[in-house]
């Protein structure tokens, strides 16, 4: 039986966090929603990939959000120039991936959610915050006592994660993480640039 779940999108963060609990013995599951993003493809291969390259299995759910929801960015797949007010905020998202997370878990009696937010430069999303999962953690717990929701890298940044993926030996290139191309690396969104940076800043470790 996993004893954790990570919600694992195919991008460099969640893909070094599910890894780096594998490497260390834990018994965990990935879960990949396809929400309807228009990079669902390209971020499902990655998720793929990095399962089987750490050996855990990886649950897929097809949970697609109707088309009056599905707004922003991440359903455009168009690359845009850089736009400085630039948003890629789906409201809900994070709250949407828990709740489906929960109802696997709660299924296969999985007691422990991974979910791999980092610490960012700009303003987080209100749905990034310790106080976010502490909450979405109470109210979850309302359907399925003794759920926890872990965020071990809240407070690690971009480049931190980066290197811990080269010491584990993550083939980054393999990861997925533009919002905004469905099949490549744009390099025009936060998630590209903060990447490119994060690949290229050398760390003290
Ligand atoms: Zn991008």
């Amino acid at each position: 039986m996993s004893e954790g779940l990570v919600l694992l999108s195919g991008g460099l963060d969640s893909s070094t966090l599910a890894c780096n609990l594998a490497r260390n013995g834990s018994r965990i599951e990935g879960i990949f929603v396809d929400y309807g993003q228009s990079m669902a493809i390209a971020e499902m291969r990655a998720a793929k990939f990095v399962a089987s390259w750490a050996g855990f299995n990886l649950k897929i759910i097809k949970s697609p959000l109707d088309k009056s929801l599905a707004v922003g960015c991440l359903f455009e797949n168009r690359p845009r120039k850089w736009e400085t007010n630039f948003v890629s905020f789906l409201p809900q998202r994070n709250m949407f991936l828990l709740t489906i997370a929960a109802m696997y878990a709660q299924q296969k009696n999985i007691k422990n959610i991974y979910i791999g937010v980092i610490k960012t430069s700009a303003t987080p999303f209100p749905d990034t915050t310790v106080d976010f999962f502490e909450a979405a953690q109470k109210a979850l717990r309302k359907s399925y006592p003794g759920l926890t929701i872990h965020y071990p890298f809240i407070n690690m940044d971009k480049a931190s994660i980066v290197s811990l993926a080269n010491k584990i030996g993550l083939p980054i290139d393999a990861t997925f993480s533009c919002e905004m191309a469905a099949d490549h690396h744009c390099m025009q969104c936060p998630s590209c640039i903060d990447r490119y940076w994060a690949m290229r800043c050398k760390i003290n470790d």
